[in-house]
């Protein structure tokens, strides 16, 4: 992260009233895994390119640094994905993400996701669970089939 300049696109992305709900949605998200998972480690506020242009308000999540590079990615692939309406990312069937970073994504998001309800995220924790099931049908579909290819 550092001192870096921020990309034109980006900041201009944060103007987006979506994406920065979701960005802030997945920031709580990571906020809510790091504090259960990493309670051991030096956590704070991110300084992520986000978070220095004020998405998160006075409330930028509390997270380690390596909880702090995870949501770094999820922001820049939030900001320059081109879906609309955008689904969670764990489900989406463009794989923007790196293998790692999508099975780091899919496993904080199903700790999280459930808790999150208690953290005023009701409706996405919903969504979330709707798009969950939706994936599981098509991953088992896909698997009836003999097709191990992801659609
Ligand atoms: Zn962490």
């Amino acid at each position: 992260m550092g001192t870096h300049e921020i990309s034109e696109r980006f900041a201009e992305r944060m103007g987006d009233r979506s994406v920065a709900h979701d960005i802030r949605t997945v920031g709580d998200f990571i906020g809510i895994y790091c504090a259960a998972h990493h309670r051991d480690r030096t956590r704070s506020q991110a300084i992520t390119d986000a978070a220095r242009l004020g998405v998160y308000g006075d409330k930028a999540p509390v997270v380690c640094d390596e909880c702090a590079q995870h949501l770094a990615y999820a922001e820049k692939r939030r900001a320059y994905c081109r879906k609309d309406p955008k689904p969670f990312c764990a489900h989406c069937d463009t794989h923007c993400y790196s293998p790692a970073e999508s099975a780091w994504q899919r496993q904080m998001m199903r700790f999280s996701g459930p808790r999150a309800v208690f953290h005023g995220h009701a409706l996405d924790g919903l969504r979330h669970a709707v798009e969950a099931i939706t994936y599981t049908k098509k991953a088992r579909k896909a698997a009836a089939s003999g097709s191990t290819h992801e659609e």
